[in-house]
């Protein structure tokens, strides 16, 4: 892959002026790198295909050239967007690894990230996220009942999680799980996909989101342990230090789809569903005060933090998901309040 991107950038010597541009829609193509059949690949794997085909070298030469027209053509259409700022619709928010996009545009449009299309609700708006390692620019493309075409590349900024190196564990003091567990486990995972079968189409996510509970942050999205040389899945949220007891507000409102209070990793879990297929998951519950199916309204009370499921003290971990991909809380939400910080300090 690095050598594809060199080999373009290069191709590109002294338009340092498009640079930025450039840059953003490289990523955008090496994330796609894996779909682009082999037949097609030739530009990218040159090496390779040459061995494989030693008797089409003039083929590989045409594939190679209207490939190379094909990227510099769509190379083209992405510098457009850059012209100015689109005409169609708006998006605002986070642009960065982890962060969500509020979109808006007009009614009946249709609306692509990276080829995939994203829901778009009766007034024109849409969501879009992006992933803790996601690409560093993305692709959106709407169309409009009439046809018009605006694209748009979308640069996302480079995030850096912390990544704690720990070595030298025993690892005959990690226990496995009993099978007895591992039942268990997988009757919750049945549990949660069930609940996430559905999304509504209500943009809950308007208003925008609220701390549903206040205190210290005691772990952030996207942290990543290495344990003797093992990397661990990232945390998947951020984890508010509180006393049991506390109560969980609703961030935004939603409709609740799970309410468990007992699941193995999660203790007692509430899954709420904000519309568009964004979704607040609270994990280690000591109370829940809601039902699946239940709506709730910005501020009301779910349930209370506890110390349920796999955890080592009280606290509240929350996790947002847009599309069934984990994106970071913090980011939809305003610096945690001063006076949580300080009263809570030393914890
Ligand atoms: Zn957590």
């Amino acid at each position: 892959m690095m050598r594809n991107l060199s080999f373009f950038r290069a191709a590109m010597c002294g338009a340092s002026l498009l640079a930025v541009g450039l840059s953003g829609a490289f990523a955008q193509d090496a994330k796609h790198t894996d779909d682009i059949p082999t037949s097609d690949n030739a530009l990218i794997e040159t090496g390779k295909k040459v061995k494989n085909l030693q008797n089409e070298g003039e083929k590989i030469d045409l594939a190679k050239r209207a490939k190379f027209a094909e990227a510099m053509n769509d190379v083209a259409e992405r510098q457009k967007v850059f012209a100015g700022s689109p005409d169609h619709f708006t998006i605002e928010g986070s642009f960065a690894q982890g962060g969500l996009l509020f979109g808006q545009t007009e009614r009946g449009a249709k609306v692509t990230l990276d080829g995939d299309n994203v829901l778009v609700d009766n007034d024109g708006r849409f969501l879009i996220g992006f992933g803790r390692d996601s690409a560093l620019s993305a692709l959106l493309v709407v169309t409009l009942p009439d046809g018009t075409v605006e694209r748009r590349a979308i640069e996302i900024e480079d995030r850096e999680f912390p990544v704690d190196r720990i070595d030298g564990i025993d690892q005959s003091k990690v226990s496995g799980f009993t099978e007895a567990q591992l039942a268990k486990i997988a009757v919750d995972r049945e549990k949660k996909k069930a609940a996430r079968k559905e999304s509504h189409e209500l943009a809950d996510w308007l208003a925008g989101f609220d701390w549903p509970v206040t205190g210290r942050i005691s772990g952030v999205f996207g942290s990543q342990r290495i344990l003797n040389g093992e990397p661990k899945n990232p945390h998947s949220g951020v984890d508010v230090a509180a006393p049991t007891g506390t109560p969980i507000l609703a961030p935004a409102p939603g409709v609740v789809r799970l309410a468990e209070d007992d699941m193995y990793f999660e203790g007692g879990l509430v899954l709420l569903d904000h519309g568009h297929w964004l979704e607040s998951a609270f994990l280690h519950m000591s109370r829940i005060d809601v039902e699946p199916g239940q709506r709730v309204e910005k501020g009301d009370v779910i349930g209370a933090v506890g110390a349920t499921g796999r955890v080592t003290g009280p606290h509240l971990h929350w996790s947002l998901k847009w599309a069934g991909m984990l994106v970071d809380p913090q980011l939809t939400v305003g610096p945690m309040p001063l006076k949580e910080l300080s009263n809570s300090a030393g914890e």
